[in-house]
């Protein structure tokens, strides 16, 4: 059988390289795109040299400030970040039908059956090379166009794709090929294991785990004893996931919701009622069927029609609907759309495992861990009043705003109020 292959293509901090590209005197600078540290402003896009600070995108502002006082802070363009990625994607479109964007600055090809076309022989070497220089004919192109880096990743699924394009960040060219996923996934240092945070990552290293290898090959009890239910979770991660995929191109279940607006919505402040009501919906169905899921994802369609999906994988899986909304939020906040007006925003939770298969919480707050039993409170009184009658604090704000800050109206009663009467959408 002929293996199938995805690209993933990543452009490198992408709106602080376009404020670099359009003002060649920052280069080399400290640069970052976000909002304001005084509005709850997170970092949307940080250049390598703000980096070097600890800087990173879906920091708050302030923080970053505190980290790098001489950070030049820059408000998003939008517009010309949507002109240079409408470029960019019209050069992998070139290059092969089959792109799917996952955001602006980021997208997937299906390379499969194009082994040809691009002039890779897979006979020789698995199409190492060819693949290579495939990938690397693509980086040079989009740079000598655009002025902007790609790093490009190349994998015999989506996910090793990603893994890839991530892995030799900027300007890097990572191609897996077949047989070489294994390898590549056990050589991948901790920090790069879904979940692992720095303080997981210093605990880890002091015992002596460097790669995924090496909790690969520790035995469950002991990774218990070192690190508790966060040690058997890791191993499942690395065994079942992140080392190879036992069904690689399975696609998952998911759950999830989406509504479309009669009138286009603006800012944090009017989306992020919504965004709650929809996690509390798709929370809901996961708990009725007994699910859990480990990836969120976002939905967000603009004026233009152009949509936008953007994941996120946590280390457990979820049917709690406060962390499906708060991931959602980050997800929503790290676009930086203050300013653009939305037509559609949708929840999805995909990676779903049954309940009861579930391991602990790994880094749960004590909130997070009394949920269960608020969750249970609410779907027994709405099973047995309707959905309407009960809804968390922060939903019913959708109702009771009338007009956000930036002028956009909500009515409660008219279509597009945030009422969920789009259709439900169960994926296999
Ligand atoms: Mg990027």
């Amino acid at each position: 059988m002929r293996a199938r292959y995805f690209a993933h293509v990543d452009m490198d901090a992408f709106y602080a390289s376009v404020e670099v590209l359009d003002r060649p005197e920052l280069s080399g600078l400290p640069v970052a795109v976000g909002g304001k540290p005084g509005e709850r402003g997170v970092i949307a896009a940080a250049s390598y040299a703000a980096r070097t600070f600890g800087v990173h995108s879906a920091m708050p502002t302030a923080q970053a400030l505190r980290l790098c006082p001489e950070l030049i802070l820059l408000p998003g363009r939008m517009a010309r970040y949507q002109e240079l990625s409408e470029q960019i994607m019209q050069i992998l479109r070139d290059q092969c039908p089959a792109v799917e964007p996952l955001s602006l600055d980021e997208a997937s090809l299906d390379l499969s059956g194009c082994a040809r076309l691009h002039g890779v022989d897979e006979a020789v070497d698995g199409g190492h090379k060819g693949w290579t220089r495939f990938a690397q004919a693509l980086q040079h192109r989009i740079h000598t166009e655009t002025g902007l880096w790609a790093s490009v990743g190349l994998g015999e699924t989506r996910r090793i794709a990603k893994i890839a394009s991530d892995h030799r960040k900027p300007a890097g060219v990572v191609v897996v090929v077949r047989g070489e996923g294994r390898d590549f996934l056990a050589d991948l240092p901790i920090e790069k294991l879904r979940g692992v945070g720095p303080k997981m990552a210093e605990r880890l290293r002091r015992q002596g785990f460097r790669r995924a290898r090496d909790i690969a090959s520790t035995p469950r009890t002991q990774l218990q004893q070192l690190f508790g239910k966060a040690g058997s979770a890791l191993l499942d991660m690395v065994e079942a996931r992140d080392l190879g995929g036992v069904h690689p191109d399975r696609r998952e279940k998911s759950v999830g919701r989406e509504t479309t607006f009669a009138r286009d919505l603006v800012g944090m402040a009017a989306l992020e009622p919504v965004l709650s009501r929809l996690s509390e919906n798709v929370a809901r169905r996961l708990r009725k069927r007994s699910l859990q899921g480990r990836v969120i994802q976002l939905k967000i369609r603009d004026r233009g029609f152009h949509t936008f999906t953007r994941r996120h994988s946590m280390t457990t899986p979820t049917d709690s609907a406060p962390r499906i909304r708060d991931e959602a939020l980050r997800l929503l906040r790290a676009m930086q759309w203050e300013q653009v007006p939305v037509r559609l925003i949708g929840v999805t939770v995909s990676g779903l495992t049954e309940s009861r298969a579930v391991q602990g919480e790994l880094f749960a707050t004590d909130e997070e861990r009394r949920q269960p039993g608020i969750d249970r409170i609410v779907d027994a009184i709405h099973d047995r009043f309707g959905s309407n009658a009960f809804l968390r604090g922060r939903s019913l704000l959708a109702t009771g705003v009338d007009r956000t800050p930036w002028g956009a109206t909500l009515s409660p009663s008219g279509p597009g109020s945030g009422r969920l009467d789009s259709s439900e959408r169960i994926s296999q």
